[in-house]
């Protein structure tokens, strides 16, 4: 099951739409290695060619770039293989280049990529999917 929440920014009215969770239309890694970067596709191709993985999981998910204080939705997934490795794939931020990492405050909390105000909040529902 996955959910959508939209964010207005109360002060130049950008929409930012989310759909986060898991859809049941992923029932395996190679339905959802598409949704990674190139370069992570290419480092799970590799590590699957020579060892077993376990542990996969995977969710839309809402990064947070610390520097700019903004959310960024990405394909969350992480597998352990080889002796005890964590595989995840880095993220960056397209506005600064920096790391993200996996939001940790309320989606209302963050800023407008935009206008950089703090004033989001709920655009309106959207329909559970998947
Ligand atoms: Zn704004
Ligand atoms: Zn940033």
């Amino acid at each position: 099951m996955g959910d959508g929440v939209g964010t207005i920014c109360g002060n130049c009215e950008h929409v930012s739409e989310y759909l986060l969770g898991v859809g049941m239309l992923y029932s395996s890694i190679d339905r959802v290695a598409h949704l990674l970067p190139k370069g992570a596709q290419r480092l799970i191709a590799d590590i699957r060619s020579k060892q077993e993985i376990t542990q996969v999981d995977y969710a839309h998910k809402l990064y947070e770039c610390p520097s700019c204080d903004t959310t960024h939705p990405r394909f969350y997934l992480s597998f352990r293989y080889g002796e005890n490795q964590m595989f995840q794939p880095d993220y960056r931020c397209g506005d600064c280049w920096g790391p993200l990492r996996v939001a940790q405050k309320d989606i209302f909390s963050y800023r407008c990529r935009k206008c950089g105000a703090r004033q989001l909040r709920r655009e309106f529902e959207i329909c559970p999917w998947d």
